[in-house]
C-alpha cells in the first residue's frame, strides 16, 4: 500500500479465517523478532489547521515482515500487551522517537534559526507499560540519552490507564510531568470513564478518535459533540487534537469551532523518519 512509503510494502490483513492459527504464529514471530532490528517506527504529523504547519508527530510502530507485508499494530499490539513484550517494546520506540525529535530539532535549527518552535513527538503508552515499575525510569533514561527537552514529549494514553483510579497511577503521572512532559488522552470521547478525571489527573492534550470526525459533516448531532469537547478543553485549558481528518469540510467544520490542531490523511499518512525531516523542512521555517 501506498502508506508503507517508497519501500512499496504490502499491508498484512489476515483473513478472518485464519484465526487462532494465524495468532499462534505472529506470536511466535513476534517472540523470535529482536527489537532492535525488527521493528520501524513512522511518524505522522500533528498540523495547526489553519496553516497547516507541522507542530510535531505522532511515533507509529510497524513490524516489516519478510512474507507477511508491512504488518500493522492492530495486529500485533494487543499480543504484545498480553505477552508482556510492550514493555520492551515501547521503551524501544520512545527511545526512537526521541532520537528523531533531537535530530529533527538539529536541522530545523539549522535551516530555520533558533526561533523556530521545536517539533514534538507524541508516543503511545500501553496501560501495562505505564503501569511498570520501571516506567519513569526508562523515561529518563530516553530524555538523557536524546537530550531533547521534556515538553518535546507527549504520552498517549487512553483513557483505561485512568480507570484504575489509583493513586500510583495519578503519581506516576505527576512525576512525569513536574519533569514537564505531556500527557495526552488517546482516542478522547471512546472509554468509559466519567469526565472528572480532568479536573484529577495532570493532562494537556485530548485527542478527538477518528469515529467523531468522520461524521462531522453528515451528522449535526456528531458536529455538537465535537464542539462541545472542544469548547470544554478550552474552559479546561486544554489542547485539543482531531484525529483522522480525511477532507477539508472536516478541516473546515474543526476550524471553525475552534479546535487548533489536526492529524489525518488530508496532512499526511505515517511516514518514515527521513520522509518526516523533509515535511518538516519543506515548510516556512523561522
Ligand atoms: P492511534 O494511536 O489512534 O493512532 C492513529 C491511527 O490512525 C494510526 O494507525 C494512523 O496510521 C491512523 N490514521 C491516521 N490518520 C488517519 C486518517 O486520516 N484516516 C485513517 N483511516 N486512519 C488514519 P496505526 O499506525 O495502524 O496504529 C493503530 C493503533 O496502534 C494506534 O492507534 C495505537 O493505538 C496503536 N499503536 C501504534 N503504535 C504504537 C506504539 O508504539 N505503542 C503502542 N502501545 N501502541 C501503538
Ligand atoms: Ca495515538
Ligand atoms: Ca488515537
Ligand atoms: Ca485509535
Amino acid at each position: 500500500a501506498k502508506t508503507a512509503g517508497k519501500r512499496q510494502w504490502r499491508h498484512y490483513h489476515p483473513d478472518l479465517q485464519s484465526g487462532m492459527a494465524e495468532r499462534a504464529k505472529l506470536q511466535e514471530g513476534l517472540d523470535s523478532s529482536p527489537i532492535d532490528t525488527s521493528f520501524m517506527v513512522f511518524y505522522q504529523p500533528i498540523v495547526e489547521l489553519t496553516s497547516g504547519q507541522v507542530s510535531g508527530f505522532e511515533a507509529l510502530v510497524r513490524w516489516p515482515h519478510s512474507t507477511r507485508g508491512m504488518v500493522l499494530p492492530e495486529q500485533f499490539i494487543t499480543l504484545a500487551e498480553e505477552s508482556g513484550q510492550i514493555v520492551p517494546l515501547g521503551a524501544w520506540v520512545l527511545n526512537q522517537a526521541a532520537a528523531e525529535a533531537a535530530r529533527w530539532q538539529e536541522s530545523v535549527q539549522r535551516e530555520g534559526g533558533a526561533d523556530f518552535v521545536q517539533p514534538y513527538v507524541s508516543v503511545n503508552v500501553s496501560p501495562r507499560q505505564f503501569r511498570d515499575a520501571e516506567f519513569y525510569r526508562v523515561i529518563r533514561r530516553v530524555l538523557d540519552l536524546s537530550g531533547i527537552q521534556p515538553s518535546s514529549l507527549v504520552l498517549e494514553l487512553t483513557e483505561s490507564v485512568l480507570m484504575y483510579n489509583d493513586e500510583r497511577i495519578l503519581a506516576e503521572m505527576r512525576s512525569l510531568t513536574d519533569l514537564g512532559i505531556r500527557i495526552a488522552i488517546d482516542d478522547f470521547g471512546t472509554g468509559y470513564s466519567s469526565l472528572s478525571y480532568l479536573r484529577e489527573f495532570p493532562i494537556s492534550i485530548l485527542k478527538i478518535d477518528k469515529s467523531f470526525v468522520d461524521e462531522l459533516g453528515r451528522s449535526p448531532e456528531q458536529y455538537a459533540l465535537v464542539e462541545g469537547i472542544t469548547h470544554l478543553a478550552d474552559t479546561l485549558g486544554l489542547t485539543v487534537i482531531a484525529e483522522g481528518v480525511e477532507d477539508v469540510r472536516q478541516q473546515e467544520l474543526l476550524t471553525s469551532m475552534g479546535c487548533r490542531f489536526g492529524q489525518g490523511y488530508l496532512f499526511a499518512e505515517p511516514v518514515s523518519a527521513e520522509e518526516a525531516e523533509q515535511l518538516l523542512l519543506a515548510q516556512p521555517l523561522g
